[in-house]
């Protein structure tokens, strides 16, 4: 069985990859961004005019007419030439969860042996790629048939592999979003106004707000050889077998170590590819599990961050594979190690340089921090389910409660010491006119808030959504996920709590309140309505799993149940009013998001049973005829009586193996049947709840068995990489 050895040659191999990097001597300060089309090199190439016009664009989104797109199409054109592009495309991000593109040449045949390099505004503004086969959820069948590509200027256009990328939004005809993008600069857009106006309390010098986004990004490293040798990885991105190593994480002596050679020949690579488009990461470390690490960048604006997290996810591939690793953005490659999450760092901040949740020098700003404060946590709690739903998914599912990340029980943590600030807080606020002694002391209270966050740096690591000081931190996401999805709910929830607080604020002022103490009621209000959802303790416990439950908070185990928000006529309301999404595009999403939960968990089914009954049992049956050889062979020399004493351990494997194997091929029919009964399901929803609890949980139950024979057959004849050395080849 030679062909079995490629594990080991693959492991040999491994040991001898040249640790080969980029080249480039500069500083990182010399070439940063050096392969975007940014405003400074448009203000280079355009006229004072048409600067200022798209410059608007990407402040305000504001419309740029068709001259200036002329002109900038021509001066990014030849800026992309100069760098090597032969191609364009338009980049987009359409509900696969993957980034697509469409490459055209420039190059235009004018003549018999002409030819013109040629971009021209309408190029850049709008294409209609051919994209019949992206998920639409229907709209695009009962609406028309084809979409269109749009032009972002807010995200620059950048050079990779010589092809110039234009950052777009991705629609149908008749206007609705087919893409991740446009709902979330629509979201983006709400809760920037809804945060502008309710800073006018404070500080009418804020004219603009921004919502920031600073994702930290995990993932695991294998060597692409071993890889290669396993059809799950290749074909779900996690292994669905493999018994646990006898080291897994529990020294910890990865976490934070120094990060292996290769590995960080590999980092280098990749962020300097980063560099040159733009992406701002800083941060390079070893997360918790074997082979396991994380990469974050400087914050920036909610969207471009999300662009520049999706951009680098795919640099980080191609680099991999030079390196000859593969990157592994599986939420759970592997059972029973840590999984991967994709922490969203969120915040708002104003023109004038003020973080919204940095709490603030005096007490007039650091009201305004609380008001920003509260009001997220308010928004949090009454929308939960929501948030929960933005997270789930196929892959997410496997991680979410998986005792080393977050629950899906959604809660959120804020410290000590911000406990007690809004405890009293509540108690303080009367309900009546307030004398001047208490406002005084509650005022005096407020301004004690920033040395009271400098002494703390209390964490807590397993919150789904945690304040972090000067900002909250969405733990919940997947490493997988494309952001703009919980980013789109987390800013139009926020947006629709600050527009309601600023209604009944006014409203008090109206009534004869005066503005301070009109802000406080309503805090105080949302402090006592908010109270369920904060969680102090543990949120990996299952103690938090039962007081939860008598919280009346909602534990969403699975992407089906928790996609089931999307049909209530709450969320349709929340994103109808606010123009964020219809309810027909709320309708496709949920429809999409089911379809991509079967599509996974159906592909991950046959791999399973592929494995299990062409790799596994041909496996263990080999070598349990070499057991029985061995005993026949024991009775020949020994003779019946003697071997039998003789062959004992042999002859228990044998029976154990059976034993093994059957139970292996019964549930694997078992989970081939009730595959093919979920799939005869017409309804979306009912179809993808077959596959959850029908099919999906046989998965564990066929592992069971497929690893005891992992540990069971000889070493040499295993047919998949073992997950000790998927983990511990460096
Ligand atoms: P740590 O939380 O590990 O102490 P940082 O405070 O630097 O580290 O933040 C971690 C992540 O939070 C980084 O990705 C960073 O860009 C992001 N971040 C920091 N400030 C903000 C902010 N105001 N808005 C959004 N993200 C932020
Ligand atoms: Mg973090």
């Amino acid at each position: 069985m030679a062909e079995l050895n490629i594990r080991k040659t693959g492991m040999a191999e491994a040991l001898h990859h040249e640790i080969v990097t980029h080249k480039d001597t500069r500083r990182v300060s010399e070439y940063f961004g050096e392969n975007t089309f940014h405003l400074d090199k448009m203000r280079e190439c355009l006229t004072e005019d048409a600067y200022r016009i798209v410059k608007d664009a990407i402040e305000h989104g504001t419309p740029v007419d068709r001259a200036v797109a002329d002109q900038i199409a021509t001066a990014m054109k030849d800026w992309a030439i100069s760098k090597g592009a032969t191609h364009y495309t338009h980049w987009f991000q359409p509900l696969t969860g993957a980034t697509a593109e469409k490459h055209d040449g420039f190059f235009k045949p004018i003549g018999p042996g002409k030819a013109i390099e040629r971009f021209e505004g309408d190029l850049l503004v709008q294409q209609e790629p051919d994209a019949s086969s992206f998920p639409n959820g229907g709209i695009r069948n009962t609406f028309e048939a084809r979409g269109y590509t749009a032009w972002d200027p807010s995200s620059p256009a950048f050079v990779i592999d010589g092809t110039l990328c234009i950052p777009t939004v991705f629609i149908s005809y008749t206007g609705e979003a087919l893409d991740y993008k446009m709902p979330l600069l629509k979201a983006l857009l709400a809760v920037e106004d809804a945060a502008k106006n309710v800073c006018q309390y404070f500080d009418k010098n804020v004219t603009n707000v921004k919502a920031t986004l600073g994702w930290e990004q995990e993932y695991f490293l294998v060597d692409l050889d071993l890889f290669n040798g396993r059809p799950d990885l290749l074909m779900t991105g996690r292994t669905v077998f493999g018994h646990s190593p006898a080291k897994g994480q529990q020294l910890d002596d990865h976490y934070f170590g120094s990060i292996p050679g290769r590995a960080q020949a590999f980092m280098k690579e990749f962020e300097y590819e980063a560099h040159l488009l733009g992406i701002p990461v800083t941060t390079r470390h070893n997360e918790v599990a074997p082979n396991q690490f994380e990469c974050a960048p400087m914050f920036e604006e909610v969207n471009l961050a999300n662009d520049h997290n999706l951009l680098l996810m795919d640099v980080m591939e191609k680099v991999a594979k030079k390196h000859n690793f593969r990157v592994l953005l599986h939420e759970k490659p592997f059972a029973g190690i840590n999984g991967s999450g994709k922490h969203n760092n969120w915040s708002l901040g104003t023109n004038t340089g003020v973080n919204l949740l940095q709490p603030g020098k005096n007490p007039k700003s650091n009201m305004q921090f609380l008001t920003f404060f509260v009001n997220t946590i308010k928004a949090i709690k009454d929308n939960a389910d929501l948030l929960r739903a933005s997270i789930a998914s196929a892959s997410n599912d496997h991680r979410l409660g998986a005792n080393e990340a977050p629950p899906a029980i959604i809660s959120v943590f804020i410290g000590t010491q911000l406990t007690k600030m809004l405890d009293e807080l509540e108690k303080s606020i009367s309900a009546g006119k307030m004398t001047p002694e208490a406002k005084t002391e509650l005022k005096l209270n407020i301004g004690k808030i920033p040395q009271i966050l400098l002494d703390n740096t209390d964490r807590n690591r397993t919150s789904p959504f945690a304040f972090t000081g000067n900002k909250f931190e969405f733990r919940a996401v997947g490493s997988t996920a494309n952001c703009a999805h919980a980013m789109t709910v987390l800013n139009t929830i926020v947006a629709r709590q600050l527009i309601d607080f600023k209604e009944n604020v006014d409203k008090a002022i109206a009534g004869g309140d005066k503005k301070d103490e009109a802000i406080l009621k309503e805090l105080q209000k949302l402090i006592t309505d908010s109270k369920k959802i904060r969680f102090e303790g543990n949120g990996y416990g299952d103690e938090w799993v039962e007081e939860a439950e008598k919280r009346g908070l909602s534990n969403m185990k699975d992407t089906p149940r928790a996609l089931d928000v999307w049909a209530r006529k709450e969320t349709k309301d929340l994103f109808g009013n606010l123009e964020i999404l219809s309810p027909v595009e709320i309708e496709a999403r949920h429809e999409i998001e089911l379809e991509n939960y079967i599509l996974k968990l159906q592909i991950e089914a046959r791999v399973i049973g592929d494995l299990a009954k062409n790799h596994i049992m041909p496996a263990a049956i080999e070598y349990q005829n070499i057991l029985i050889k061995n005993v026949k062979g024991l009775k020949d020399v020994l003779g019946a009586e003697e071997s039998k004493e003789a062959g004992r351990t042999q002859i228990n494997f044998i029976k154990s193996i059976s034993k093994h194997i059957n139970s292996m091929n019964d549930i694997t029919n078992d989970m081939i049947t009730a595959r093919k009964e979920a799939n005869a399901i017409e309804d979306t929803r009912e179809k993808a709840y077959a596959y959850c609890d029908n099919v999906k949980s046989l998965f564990d139950e066929i592992r069971y068995h497929a690893d005891k024979l992992e540990i069971m057959v000889d070493d040499d004849m295993w047919p998949l990489p073992k997950l000790r050395e998927l983990l511990f080849t460096k």
